[in-house]
C-alpha cells in the first residue's frame, strides 16, 4: 500500500509558527538594541534618539509577530492545504482501486488515464499487447486500430463502444472487446471468442462432412434406383449386382449413422469419468472372436497375448469393446493379405511402463500421442498394442488421425470405413483417462497403443 499524505493538525501549526517567531523577533531586537546602547555609550547617539529607536524596534517586532501568527490566516491557508492532501489521497485511492480491480478481472483489461496512457493493466492484458513497464502510451503498445478508435470515441464522448478483432498468430485468436467511459478514462475490456469460434467452425465442419458423407450412398442408391427402373429393368444379370452395389452402399450409411451417434453418445459424457469395472482380457476375446470372420476373408491372423487371465481396468465395458473393435478392426482392414495382427495386453505396470509397452517400440518409428497423458501420480495401468503389418502411415499423416472422416489417403478410403473411428477410440479414452499412442513405419505397419488405469483393489 501507499502511504497517503495526513491532514495537518492547526493547533500544532499555530504553536509552531509562533516559536519561530519569537524568536527571529527577540533576535532582531536584541541585535537592534544591543547596537543603539553601544552606539549611546561611544557617544555616537544621543540617549534619547536611543530609547526612541529602541521603543521603535520593539513596536516593530510585536507588530511583525502578531501580524504574522494570525490564526485566521493560518486556518485559512491550512483548510486549503487540506483540501489539496485529501484530493491527493482520493485520486491515489481511486487508482489502487482501479489497479486491484483491472488485475481482479480474468480476462484481459486496461484503464487508460485522461492522458491517453495506459494506467493501469493487468497481466493477461500485458501477455496480449506484450508491454512492459509503467503508464505507456496506448498507441505506443496496441496495435489494434479498432481498439485506438474506439478508446478516442469515447474521450470524445461517445458512450460505450463494442467491437472485435481478431489476432492474427500462429493460432488466430478472436476478442471481443468493450471500451467504457471510467472516471476521467476509458476501461478497456476484453473477452477472448477463440474457444466458441473454434467450436462454432468444427460443428460447421463436422455438419458439412457428415453431409458429403451420407450424400454420396444416397446419390448412388438413387442413381441404381433409376437404372433399375429404366434401362436395367429386364436384365436380370444387371439388376443382381446393382442391388449388390446398393446393399454396400446402404451398409456404408448404417455404419456412417451408427458411427456418428456412439460419437455423439460418447461426447456428451466425456467430462464425466466412467464409474465401474471391466475385464478388459474377456473384451479382447470377445471382439478377436468377432472378428475372426472378417479376418479369415481377408487371410490375416489375428494372434493374442496376455489376455488368459483377468486384466481388471476401470471403465465402461461397451465403450472399452468399441476401443477395442475400432482398432483390431482398422489393424485387419489395413493389413496385407495374409498378414498377421498382433493383440497384446498387459495388466499391473506404472504409468510409462505401460506407455513404453502400448506405444514406444519401434526406435526407427513416427510416434504420435493422440490423447497425452492425464499427469503423474495414476494407479496401476494396463497397456493394449494392436500392431499390423499393413502399409503403416507417413510421419507427417500421424497428427491428423483422430480428426473426424479424416483418411490417410483416397486409395485407402476405398476400404470400408467412415473416418470416425480412431475418433471414437480417442474420445473414449479420453473419457477413462488414458493415453493413446500409435508409431508407425512406412511398408512395415502401424501399432496403436491404449493405456488405461487398472481398477482400484
Ligand atoms: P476408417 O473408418 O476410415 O478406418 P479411422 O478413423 O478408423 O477411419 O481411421 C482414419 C484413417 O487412419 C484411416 O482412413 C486410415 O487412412 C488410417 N488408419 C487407421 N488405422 C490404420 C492402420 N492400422 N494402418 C494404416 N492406416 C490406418
Amino acid at each position: 500500500m501507499t502511504n497517503l499524505p495526513s491532514r495537518p493538525n492547526l493547533t500544532g501549526r499555530l504553536a509552531a509558527l509562533a516559536h519561530g517567531r519569537a524568536r527571529d523577533m527577540g533576535t532582531i531586537a536584541a541585535v537592534a538594541i544591543g547596537t543603539v546602547v553601544v552606539l549611546v555609550i561611544a557617544g555616537q547617539a544621543s540617549w534619547a534618539g536611543g530609547v526612541f529607536a529602541i521603543v521603535a524596534v520593539a513596536t516593530f517586532c510585536t507588530v511583525w509577530f502578531f501580524g504574522t501568527v494570525d490564526p485566521a490566516q493560518v486556518a485559512s491557508q491550512d483548510e486549503a492545504s487540506a483540501a489539496a492532501v485529501e484530493a491527493q489521497a482520493r485520486i491515489a485511492q481511486e487508482r489502487l482501486f482501479r489497479r486491484d480491480l483491472i488485475e481482479a478481472l480474468p480476462e484481459p483489461a486496461m484503464y487508460i488515464d485522461a492522458q491517453g496512457k495506459v494506467e493501469s493493466a493487468n497481466a493477461a492484458a500485458r501477455r496480449q499487447f506484450r508491454f512492459v513497464g509503467a503508464d505507456p502510451v496506448l498507441s505506443a503498445v496496441v496495435r489494434r486500430p479498432e481498439l485506438l478508435d474506439a478508446v478516442a470515441d469515447v474521450r470524445r464522448g461517445a458512450g460505450p463502444q463494442r467491437f472485435e478483432f481478431v489476432e492474427r498468430a500462429e493460432t488466430d485468436r478472436y476478442f471481443s472487446c468493450v471500451a467504457a467511459p471510467l472516471g476521467a478514462g476509458v476501461l478497456v475490456s476484453m473477452h477472448d471468442l477463440t474457444d466458441i469460434k473454434r467450436a462454432e467452425l468444427a460443428r460447421v465442419d463436422f455438419l458439412a462432412n457428415a453431409s458429403h458423407e451420407l450424400r454420396t450412398p444416397l446419390t448412388s442408391l438413387s442413381g441404381f434406383i433409376e437404372t433399375l427402373r429404366g434401362p436395367a429393368r429386364d436384365d436380370p444379370e444387371a439388376r443382381e449386382r446393382f442391388l449388390e452395389i446398393m446393399q454396400g452402399q446402404a451398409d456404408r450409411m448404417r455404419r456412417l449413422i451408427s458411427d456418428l451417434m456412439s460419437l455423439s453418445r460418447i461426447e456428451l459424457v466425456e467430462h464425466r469419468p466412467p464409474e465401474g469395472e471391466a475385464d478388459l482380457a474377456d473384451v479382447v476375446r470377445e471382439v478377436v472372436d468377432a472378428l475372426e470372420p472378417l479376418a479369415a476373408e481377408r487371410g490375416v491372423e489375428v494372434r493374442v497375448t496376455g489376455a488368459d487371465d483377468p486384466v481388471m481396468v476401470t471403465g465402461i465395458r461397451d465403450e472399452l469393446a468399441q476401443v477395442v473393435q475400432n482398432l483390431v478392426d482398422n489393424a485387419v482392414k489395413y493389413s496385407n493379405d495374409k498378414g498377421v495382427v498382433q493383440v497384446d495386453l498387459v495388466g499391473g505396470m506404472s504409468s510409462d511402463g505401460a506407455a513404453a509397452r502400448a506405444g514406444r517400440q519401434w526406435d526407427d518409428a513416427g510416434h504420435m500421442s493422440i490423447v497425452a497423458s492425464p499427469g503423474p501420480g495414476r494407479a496401476m495401468s494396463a497397456a493394449l498394442r494392436v500392431t499390423d503389418a499393413g502399409p503403416g502411415i507417413e510421419r507427417q499423416y500421424l497428427p491428423r488421425l483422430s480428426e473426424r472422416f479424416y483418411r490417410v489417403d483416397p486409395g485407402r478410403g476405398l476400404r470400408p470405413g467412415t473416418g470416425l473411428g480412431l475418433a471414437i477410440v480417442k474420445h473414449v479414452v479420453q473419457r477413462h483417462r488414458g493415453e493413446l499412442l500409435v508409431e508407425s513405419v512406412p511398408g512395415r505397419g502401424s501399432a496403436f497403443g491404449v493405456v488405461l488405469p487398472m481398477a482400484q483393489r
